[in-house]
């Protein structure tokens, strides 16, 4: 029998994971039913009950209900726990089990599939949503150097300093205080400015060099103006957030059916499809 899994978010209808998901599970010879399911926070709790009675396994979630995930979620793992939002639900009994793979998802992007080598990475983290708190854990782990976050609503990034509480390591500064930070190996932008065609804020030249890394956790067209911006300044490399999508599907799809899929034929197919996007 076909087991049943999904995606929420609002809006959903552009989502991949459908598509990364089933050819996950054509390669490991699983049939799995996986739909998008467009869901406003206040309805979200509901819809889910509605998924679990029709059978639903598991589920992904989406912007902007990971908050929302974490909080009903029965447990959670360690990684969402640090991250305080949940992207990967398993269904447990009549409970619902959470997990973060965002995290992991990025830095296997980045070290196995770019060749990064991030350890003692001076980094800069553009952003303290749901994505970067589930990013930031990860990236620390993996051993990068000092992590700067700067964030538009500072109150944000002093929350997510204080979660992660590494206090010589971590350290939060004002998006003014930008210009005079110097350069960094990595910068990271996981905010949404620009996404819905808004303009990106203006960043000074001075945070790249020509040995640094621009990361977009955005793909597609909302990843544009930063990685243009940043081969702009002649940044080595500007990666976007497609590899990620795909590896942390990759780790939510491990969760569920006990067995890690090949990536990169699917990222192929989609990183192919994007430059054709990108460049039409
Ligand atoms: P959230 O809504 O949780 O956070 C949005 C962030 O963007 C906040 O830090 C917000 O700042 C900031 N922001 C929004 N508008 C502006 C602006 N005009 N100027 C400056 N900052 C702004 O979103 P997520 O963290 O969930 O997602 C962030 C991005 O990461 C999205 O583009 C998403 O698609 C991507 N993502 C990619 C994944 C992948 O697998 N590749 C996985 C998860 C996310 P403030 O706090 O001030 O509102």
């Amino acid at each position: 029998m076909s087991r049943h899994y999904a995606v929420f978010g609002h809006p959903v209808s552009h989502s991949l994971s459908p598509r990364i998901h089933a050819a996950f599970g054509k390669q490991a010879g699983i049939a799995i039913e996986y739909s998008a399911i467009d869901v406003e926070p206040s309805g979200f709790d509901a819809a889910l009950q509605d998924f679990a009675a029709r059978g639903g396994a598991g589920a992904n979630v989406t912007l902007p209900l990971k908050e929302a995930a974490y909080a009903l979620c029965s447990d959670t793992t360690e990684r969402a726990r640090r991250a305080g939002a949940v992207n990967t639900l398993i269904r447990n009994g009549d409970a619902w089990h959470g997990d973060n793979t965002d995290g992991v998802g990025l830095v296997r992007d980045l070290t196995e599939r770019q060749g990064l080598d991030l350890r003692a990475r001076r980094t800069l983290l553009l952003g303290a949503g749901g994505a970067a708190r589930g990013v930031a854990p990860a990236l620390l782990d993996a051993g990068i150097g000092d992590l700067f976050i700067v964030n538009r609503t500072p109150a944000r990034a002093d929350a997510l300093a204080d979660m992660l509480g590494q206090p010589g390591r971590v350290h939060v500064r004002y998006l003014d205080d930008l210009r005079n930070l110097g350069e960094f190996d990595l910068v990271l932008n996981a905010t949404t400015a620009a996404r819905d065609g808004g303009s990106f804020p203006t960043l000074p030249r001075s945070l790249l060099g020509r040995r640094s890394a621009a990361v977009s956790l955005s793909y597609g067209e909302a990843a544009i103006p930063f990685l243009a911006w940043a081969r702009a300044q002649g940044a080595h490399e500007s990666i976007d957030g497609l590899g990620m999508l795909v590896e942390q599907a990759a780790e939510s799809f491990a969760r569920w059916h006990g067995t890690r899929p090949d990536t990169d034929r699917i990222y192929g197919e989609l990183r192919a499809e994007s430059a054709r996007l990108v460049t039409a």
